[in-house]
């Protein structure tokens, strides 16, 4: 029996939150989308059937995921559709792109490959202003690596307040846990020097940094964003009773070497200066269906992350 498209529940960590016409929330939205080439040339999803990852069946079901929740700003991995897709259609419905490709993709390996994967990077033309952008490929130990970034400075034209957002994917793979971390630390050396604005070094501007870090909660990388100087937390963490747990999963695959279920994506903020209003909860097992992801329902291996930030109230602090 198919399940069906899971429905998700948006979660309120404060109450209900009340209308704040002066300073309404940013909904921003991670998701690793899973690559058209990668998803029928290399990943070997053995339960998934070769129907499902049609583009002409996928692509509806990713932009279905993406407009059911309108974020305002989205970040992508794995995108291998972007100039004939994902840039005109989000164009048409308001949002501003940037793509950045990996330099040496593995999609262009599969014969019949739509070109390189990259990061995209989405917002909402009427919602922001859009300052700067910066497009980095990783580094490791001094040597430029096959992962890139792309951070951007917004200026939020409701509050005319301004922060920097990140999406990035990096190694992925057991046994390259060295590398993942070295490029985690050029990213944090990276997101310092662009929110470190010249005209008031003293205040930063705040952070969201959104990727497939390919990393679990226990790897060196993650506990360098959890303890960096810049003050991040990692958002999906909220929805645990303490407040202190990662989800148990963010993907949940069947490949011929096993399952694998597990966290590597996430969503971090600058907790001094945003606070998270709601996030968007993670399907049940059941709603994942024994099949795993991807599914008929479901387009990608990783599940997409939703999150409602906004900015703390300080009346002394430079906009
Ligand atoms: P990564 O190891 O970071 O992985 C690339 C993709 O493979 C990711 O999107 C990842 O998905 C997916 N993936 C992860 N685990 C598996 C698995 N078990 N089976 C199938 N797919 C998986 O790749 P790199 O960026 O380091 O690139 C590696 C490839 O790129 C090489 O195979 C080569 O083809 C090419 N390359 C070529 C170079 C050259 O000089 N010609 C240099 C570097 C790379 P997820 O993130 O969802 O886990
Ligand atoms: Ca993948």
């Amino acid at each position: 029996r198919r399940p069906p498209r899971p429905h998700r529940d948006l979660v309120y960590l404060r109450g209900d939150v009340p209308h704040r016409e002066h300073n309404p929330s940013i909904r921003v939205m991670q998701w690793n989308i899973l690559a058209q080439a990668l998803g029928e040339g290399k990943d070997c999803f053995v339960r998934c059937p070769l129907d499902a990852l049609q583009w002409h069946e996928r692509k509806y079901l990713i932009l279905e995921e993406i407009l059911t929740y309108r974020p305002d700003v989205v970040c992508l991995q794995e995108v291998d559709h972007y100039y004939d897709t994902f840039q005109p259609i989000m164009a048409s419905l308001g949002y501003h792109g940037s793509f950045l490709a990996k330099p040496s993709s593995p999609c262009l390996d599969v014969e019949q490959n739509n070109g390189p994967d990259g990061c995209a990077l989405f917002h909402r033309r009427s919602r922001f202003h859009l300052q700067a952008t910066a497009h980095l490929r990783l580094s490791a130990m001094m040597l430029p690596t096959n992962q890139v970034a792309i951070i951007q400075t917004l200026k939020c034209r409701v509050t005319g307040r301004r922060f920097c957002v990140a999406v990035t994917h990096l190694k992925a793979r057991t046994g390259w846990e060295r590398l993942r971390s070295a490029q985690g630390a050029d990213l944090l050396r990276n997101l310092r020097r662009i929110s470190e604005q010249r005209e008031a070094p003293s205040a930063a501007l705040p952070l969201v940094v959104c990727g497939d870090f390919n990393a679990k909660p226990s790897e060196d990388v993650y506990r360098h964003f959890s303890s960096s100087s810049l003050g991040l937390n990692s958002a999906y963490k909220l929805l645990s009773s303490d407040g202190e747990a990662e989800p148990a999963y963010t993907t949940w695959k069947i490949r011929p070497s096993g399952e694998s279920c597990c966290t590597l994506d996430y969503i971090w903020y600058s907790h001094h200066t945003l606070s998270v209003d709601s996030l968007l909860d993670i399907p049940s097992e059941e709603q994942i269906g024994v099949e795993r992801l991807p599914s008929y329902h479901y387009p990608s291996d990783h599940l997409s992350l939703l999150c409602d930030f906004s900015f703390k109230e300080d009346p002394h602090r430079l906009m």
